[in-house]
């Protein structure tokens, strides 16, 4: 069966670091995804709206949030980045194409709505993410909490420098009251005052995840990033395979 295609409205949109934007979109009637999809966004060119291509972008909000959130890093003179940096704006018609993908955490056998998490092999999680390859980690964070997952998550989220962070306040928030979860910021680049980790994310993972072998990652990226973590990982982490799932920003 094709996948489907729908038609809704932005509902909110703004710049939240340098290139970097959120906005967000009502939830279209019987549109349903996992947390960790994407859908395609029937993206027009600025300069002849007549001409369409399809964007692949991940859902950051939950299945249980009530709008569709997303974030993007703007690529200068990309289709998607100037749509998104120049034209789109709140009340506008967005057409998109989902879900899709399989970027996905392990199905919750007993979920919410049953008679509580059991967790499905997969028994701590590390979650991975440079820049606007937050979106589909923070949708999966969310999901959990919201099923009642208790296993240790910890969420590594590593940006450039403080100018190209975002959601650092928010991400602690949805860590609020949960024991098991932590959220770990880590800037490559920082300015002489930052007072956080310094690092790329595989090598601030080795800091500051005692028990990696332990883990199950979900990494999320640039293909270059994601190809360092998984070798990391698979090398020098000794994390089966089976354990490591990444999606590509290609
Ligand atoms: C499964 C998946 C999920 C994704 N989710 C997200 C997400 O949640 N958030 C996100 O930010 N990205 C996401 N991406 C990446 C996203 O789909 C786009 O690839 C990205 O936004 C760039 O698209 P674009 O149309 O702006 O660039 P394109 O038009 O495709 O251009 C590609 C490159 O060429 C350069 N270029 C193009 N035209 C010009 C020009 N005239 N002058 C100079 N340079 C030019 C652009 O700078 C860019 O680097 C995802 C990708 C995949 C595969």
């Amino acid at each position: 069966m094709p996948t489907p295609t729908f038609s809704t409205r932005c509902t909110g949109h703004r710049k939240i670091a340098h290139d970097v934007y959120e906005f967000t979109l009502a939830k279209p009637e019987g549109f349903s995804f996992q947390a960790g999809q994407f859908v395609m966004f029937q993206v027009p060119l600025v300069d002849k709206v007549s001409d369409v291509q399809g964007r692949a972008f991940s859902i950051a909000s939950a299945p249980s949030e009530p709008e569709l959130l997303f974030v993007a890093k703007i690529k200068q003179g990309g289709r998607a980045g100037r749509w998104i940096s120049e034209m789109l704006k709140e009340g506008d018609e967005v057409k998109l194409q989902g879900p899709l993908g399989k970027f996905t955490l392990a199905p919750y056998p007993n979920a919410v709505s049953g008679a509580g998490f059991e967790p499905a092999g997969e028994q701590k999680l590390l979650f991975l993410a440079t820049c606007s390859g937050i979106a589909p980690l923070r949708s999966q964070l969310v999901e959990a909490l919201y099923q009642g997952d208790t296993r240790a998550m910890d969420l590594l989220f590593c940006v450039r420098s403080e100018e190209n962070l975002f959601w650092a306040k928010e991400l602690s928030e949805i860590a609020k009251g949960h024991a098991n979860v932590h959220v770990h910021i880590s800037l490559s680049r920082p300015s002489a005052g930052w007072k956080g980790l310094t690092g790329h994310l595989q090598d601030v993972a080795s800091q500051v995840i005692p028990d990696l072998p332990e883990r199950s990652i979900y990494v999320c990226g640039g293909p270059e990033m994601v190809k360092a973590v998984r070798i990391k990982a698979e090398q020098e982490w000794k994390i089966p395979k089976e354990r490591i799932h990444s999606e590509d920003y290609v």
